[in-house]
């Protein structure tokens, strides 16, 4: 121990981050990762299939001519333009890369905040929008989605717009975690109402197969996110913002130089030349999409809702979700547990469409337990 003793772990360091860090902040709990050893992980709307060994073999060799010595590049040229020709992004439009389209929610606020400005979600959807402006301080303004289908309440959207003048808004499309597709009217009244930036927020697009990037073009306030996240590469980090020019470069100078880093650039632009592997796997989840959602909704006691993305939201009946939850665990299933999460999302469970194994274990560990 050095001379000055072992202050870090005393009551004195607990007192001075008290003062000093934001009370935001100090009253906010650590997003939570649930441990997975040893469980079937239906949990986290990652794909379950890994890459053919060839493929593997092929990426490794590649990887020798790889410099980490090197900053990467900070523009990720090579990459950009990958991700423009498989997205099939308009050509007028940039795309600004982060580390994970989570950077790129982070960016889009910070870039926005200011003491009175608020940014404007439908609620439930995806909590990044709301834990991220709480941690700029910016006042994150929700509107409930109608409650029988989880669809857009376009006369409290409306109404929320004028009265909040929200800086951003944001809609997941499909949204996580109710997985439906909000309808395309409702989206474009809301983009051409909405008095600042529109950010639909396609995370499920390989899922879904329906998207805005035909639309960007004609709108001046609306960028789309994607994430190859979803798609099979959660590992890598990797998300894209996909708007015109006037938007991106403005956000792009507070992104940090060489936020993406080698490795993810290289291993993002290889996957992207296989991109056959990756079409292939995701064609087969949304087929077992649909195995899983008819077998839930067969068992007596669930209401299944329409999905879109790689997973599905259900309810059990009132008063056993967590029960449930805790003995699909026990068995060795983890899924993810939304009961009091929100008023809306009572008694209600998400499950991660995986292999054909385990949503088979999935629906054998369920039928036990109910
Ligand atoms: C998973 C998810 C993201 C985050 O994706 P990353 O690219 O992994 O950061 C963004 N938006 C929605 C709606 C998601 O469900």
């Amino acid at each position: 121990m050095s001379a000055f003793g072992n202050k870090a772990s005393s009551t004195a360091a607990l007192q001075r981050a008290a003062q000093c860090i934001r009370p935001e902040v100090r009253a906010l709990k650590p997003y939570h990762v649930p441990a997975a050893a040893d469980m079937i992980k239906l949990d986290a709307m990652e794909n379950p299939y890994s890459w053919p060994p060839r493929m593997v073999d092929e990426w490794l060799a590649a990887l020798r001519a790889v410099e980490l010595n090197r900053y990467p590049d900070a523009e990720a040229h090579e990459l950009r333009e990958r991700l423009r020709n498989a997205m099939g992004a308009p050509a007028e439009l940039d795309l600004l890369l982060g580390n994970g389209s989570d950077e790129l929610i982070q960016l889009i606020i910070m870039a926005a905040a200011a003491p009175g400005r608020k940014i404007l979600v439908p609620s439930p959807t995806f909590s990044m929008y709301h834990m991220i402006a709480t941690f700029v301080g910016v006042e994150c303004v929700a509107v409930p989605l109608r409650g029988d289908d989880f669809s857009l309440d376009m006369e409290a959207m409306t109404c929320a717009l004028d009265a909040h003048d929200p800086a951003v808004v944001f809609l997941a499309y499909p949204n996580n975690p109710t997985g439906n597709l909000f309808a395309v009217e409702d989206m474009l009244a809301i983009v051409q109402r909405a008095p600042g930036l529109v950010v639909i927020d396609e995370a499920y697009h390989a899922f879904a197969q329906a998207s805005f990037m035909d639309k960007l073009a004609q709108f001046d306030n609306l960028i789309v996110l994607r994430t190859l996240s979803k798609l099979g590469l959660a590992g890598l980090r990797v998300g894209v913002a996909i708007g015109a020019p006037a938007w991106l470069e403005e956000i792009n100078k507070i992104r940090l130089p060489y936020n993406l880093n080698t490795l993810s650039q290289f291993t993002a632009a290889f996957a992207l030349d296989h991109a056959s592997v990756f079409a292939e796997q995701t064609a087969a989840i949304r087929r077992d999409r649909t195995w899983l959602a008819e077998r839930l909704a067969s068992l007596r006691g669930i209401r299944v809702y329409d999905s879109r993305a790689n997973f599905i939201l259900f309810k059990v009946p009132q008063g056993t979700a967590s029960h449930v939850f805790e003995q699909l665990k026990d068995r060795r299933v983890l899924i993810k547990n939304l009961h009091g999460s929100h008023p809306q999302l009572d008694s209600a469970l998400r499950v991660t469409v995986g292999k054909p194994e385990e949503n088979q274990a999935f629906i054998d560990a369920l039928m036990a337990v109910m």
